[in-house]
Formats: C-alpha cells, sequence, structure tokens
C-alpha cells in the first residue's frame, strides 16, 4: 500500500524511491541512509531504529524516520504535509469540475488548456524527471482518442521507461484528493494522533 502512496509522491514532484517488499529491515535502512533518503513507514519498530526528522542529536549511522500510521492515501499525504511543514494549498489548481470537463469533452474543444499543474510531476513508474513533448510527437505515441482530446503531455526522461502522461480526466481525482488533504490539514481538530 504505501507503493501506492510512494507513487502519488512523484505526481506530486518528490524524489521517491518505493521498498521492495523483499527488502528487509536492515536492507531498508542501509539504503535509505546510503541514499540520504528519510524513510517513511507506519512500522513502529523499523521507525524506532531511525532518527526522527526534528532530532538534532542525530546517529550518523542511522537514516532519518517518519512514522506515519494510516490507512488512506488523504491520511498519508497529511501526514507528510504536515511532517515536513508544506502548504497543501501549494498544490492546488484552478479546474472546472469533472461533470464540467466530461461536457467539454464531448464538444472535442481542448479541455486541458486552462489547467496549470504548479508542481513538476516526476515519473510515477520509476521516479525519473517528466520533459514537456509536443502534441505532433505525443501522436505517435498515444490512441487516437486521447489525441483527440489532450493537448499537453510529459514524457518520461528515463530512456528504458519513455512513459507518456497527460492531463486527463484522472487528475481531477488527484485534485479532489488534494483538497481532501488541504482541508484535514487545516482542520483544527487535526493532531497526529488522528493519523
Ligand atoms: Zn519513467
Amino acid at each position: 500500500m504505501f507503493g501506492k502512496f510512494g507513487r502519488f509522491l512523484r505526481l506530486l514532484g518528490f524524489d521517491t524511491e518505493i521498498a521492495d517488499s523483499h527488502w528487509n529491515d536492515s536492507y531498508l535502512l542501509k539504503i535509505a541512509l546510503e541514499t540520504q533518503r528519510i524513510l517513511i513507514t507506519r512500522d513502529f519498530q523499523l521507525y524506532q531504529r531511525c532518527n526522527p526528522v526534528s532530532s538534532k542529536n542525530y546517529s550518523k549511522t542511522l537514516p532519518y524516520g517518519v512514522y506515519c500510521d494510516v490507512e488512506t492515501v488523504v491520511d498519508f499525504l497529511t501526514c507528510f504535509f504536515k511532517t515536513f511543514d508544506i502548504k497543501p494549498e501549494n498544490y492546488l489548481w484552478d479546474a472546472p469540475d469533472s461533470q464540467e470537463m466530461i461536457e467539454v469533452s464531448n464538444k472535442s474543444e481542448d479541455i486541458s488548456l486552462n489547467i496549470r499543474i504548479p508542481f513538476q510531476p516526476r515519473c510515477t513508474k520509476c521516479n525519473s524527471s517528466l520533459k514537456s513533448i509536443s502534441e505532433q510527437e505525443a501522436k505517435t505515441l498515444v490512441s487516437e482518442g486521447t489525441s483527440r482530446y489532450f493537448h499537453n503531455y510529459w514524457q518520461c526522461s528515463n530512456p528504458n521507461c519513455k512513459k507518456i502522461y497527460w492531463i486527463g480526466r484522472h487528475w481531477m481525482d488527484i485534485l479532489r484528493t488534494l483538497k481532501k488533504v488541504a482541508i484535514r490539514f487545516n482542520s483544527p481538530s487535526f493532531s497526529k494522533k488522528n493519523l
């Protein structure tokens, strides 16, 4: 499940390694330390083998760790944003609602024209950066139905991946999730205990 959360962080532009299920705790700690990554886990015992991110008296032989005991993407992102003191509002963008998007797309109009994503997504599959590609180039790489409706494309910069991305209707789900995170984040009743 944390793989799903990790892919969401990549989408938001965070350089994120997702642990393989066969990695044991010692290997996870070693990789996190060697690559200077912060280990995010819901395994409290594993977390206790890390330096808390707020710690000033840290051990140089341990990576930093964050404990997020969560089940859902909304809870995970709220924990993540709170821990690193990042405002979720900075990740929201103005967009028509889903119904409006569907109606517009049925008219074969440009539905991605007015959407400006305020962050630089990374590839959810391999964590590499994405580069913009022209509509013309994308046309040869996506289905006709996709190229008819969408006009802004990215491609993964990793030559072994090259996954294509575009802003389609699923981005409305992403926006909805981020809006829920912003509400939770700003809720007066929110505390770490809620997670
Ligand atoms: Zn990729």
